[in-house]
């Protein structure tokens, strides 16, 4: 983890020249021209929303300057969608499709350790307690490629075919208690107006090679939920147990019969499910047994039609365990996210534009990975596709990069501009003048 990190400091000075890996570029003279021109203010805002992260719905001053920068190109905007969600609407200078592009905008509650002189030194408190705040799910870079992607295409307008909606979400990284996520919630306040996009694209950093992108269909990401426990027992002294109910061992038990689900119960190459408990409170004293025990866990799951199975076993299993040592227990479910599934149609037709704009060896296919995305939710109404593209510097193995949410979370800047051209590629593929080459 120190070699990545010594690596990150090199990475990040060498930033300023952009990568000139595309020799033959799909792009016309003037596309071509716009993307070198946009690339250095790309990563100057992507330094700034670093140095700036802001917590789920709170993305103030974020979406302040994505409006503001939206304005600034000539869109129609609204703000306010979703508390403090952006849309902006290009309306191209010929007739043709409508398509949506997402970015998420919102940060973690994780205290930064990169040595980057950008480095959030950021500070909040979530869930009670002081917490740093840092983009470790690189939605910085997100929202920085999709205002570079709403400047190229705004300065070629005259080449757009058709409409494009270009939504920053907030959000993304879980629902609070009892409310919606982002994408939920732009898309109960009607996100697309009275616009019916054809397609939905986003993208997401991931830490495989810069300079790749990772794309499949099917199911491409988890559906994700929120479980609570509440374990009862009844208090007494640690010397004698016979006298109370411990919850702390009911707990365990739980714990432990919660694994064989996944491992004995469901079918683990159709339905693959992950539990985990991340967190269990409860007693105060070392020779005190409590009165209760709380758990709280994340339940993923890849098939869909899993799901209302999944949760009646994780029910009958928390409830029964506690019934066998003469006492009760809660689970509550919060949802969060559904899964990541990509339409076979339009992600062949995705791949296609993304190996011709990055090259064929650029294009990466792999297995389904239990992470979630609310991303899911914007492939409900219409086709909606999502793809990874590779933030590791040269030399750094999938094995050796900090993963999403690590305090160590690093993004190689160049990669951005690969993630520049895969979003105007799929866009082109649309809305663009050479959109007739596209058709699979
Ligand atoms: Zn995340
Ligand atoms: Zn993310």
């Amino acid at each position: 983890m120190k070699i990545v990190g010594k690596l990150a400091l090199v990475a990040a000075l060498l930033v300023a020249a952009p990568s000139s890996a595309q020799t033959t570029s799909v792009f016309s003279a003037g596309a071509e021209s716009a993307i070198q021109s946009v690339l250095p203010r790309m990563i100057a805002w992507r330094r700034d929303f670093h140095q700036h992260p802001e917590l789920s719905y709170e993305e103030v001053r974020t979406s302040r300057i994505v409006a503001a920068h939206l304005r600034s190109l000539g869109l129609e905007v609204r703000t306010g969608v979703a508390q403090t969600g952006v849309v902006g609407v290009l309306r191209g200078g010929r007739p043709g499709p409508v398509i949506a592009l997402r970015a998420d905008m919102d940060a973690l509650p994780v205290t930064e350790e990169v040595d980057l002189p950008f480095a959030s030194r950021v500070r909040a408190t979530y869930n009670g307690q002081p917490v740093g705040v840092m983009h470790a799910c690189g939605h910085d870079t997100h929202t920085a490629v999709l205002m570079a992607a709403a400047t190229v295409l705004s300065q070629r307008r005259s080449e757009v075919a058709g409409t494009v909606i270009f939504v920053f979400q907030p959000s993304e990284e879980g629902a609070p208690a009892g409310g919606l996520g982002g994408a939920q919630r732009m898309l109960h306040e009607n996100v697309f107006g009275d616009l019916h996009p054809e397609v939905v694209y986003g993208l997401h950093a991931w830490p495989t090679p810069t300079g790749t992108v990772t794309i499949a269909s099917g199911p491409f990401m988890a559906g994700a939920d929120q479980m609570n426990i509440v374990v009862h027992g009844r208090q007494t002294h640690g010397a004698q147990p016979h006298r109370g109910i411990d919850p702390i061992v009911v707990s365990s038990e739980i714990v432990q019969a919660l694994q064989t689900i996944p491992s004995r119960q469901m079918d683990a190459v159709r339905s693959p499910v992950i539990i985990t408990i991340g967190s269990i409170h409860g007693g105060v004293r070392y020779n005190i047994i409590p009165d209760r025990v709380e758990m709280q866990g994340t339940i993923r799951y890849l098939n869909p039609e899993t799901r209302d199975d999944l949760y009646a076993r994780i029910r009958r299993t928390v409830e029964q365990v506690a019934a066998s040592a003469g006492t009760t227990a809660e689970v509550t479910i919060q949802h969060n996210a559904i899964p990541v599934v990509n339409p076979s149609e339009a992600t062949a037709r995705t791949r296609m534009a993304l190996a011709r704009a990055l090259g064929e060896q650029n294009v990466l296919t792999d297995q389904p990975n239990m992470v979630a995305e609310d991303f899911a939710y914007f492939q409900q109404g219409q086709p909606g596709v999502f793809f990874f593209y590779g933030v590791s510097p040269p030399g750094v193995s999938v094995a050796d990069a900090a993963p999403n949410h690590s305090p160590r979370f690093f993004v190689n800047e160049p990669a951005m501009e690969t993630a520049l051209r895969a979003i105007l590629a799929v866009t082109l593929d649309r809305v663009g003048p050479a959109q007739e080459a596209a058709s699979p």
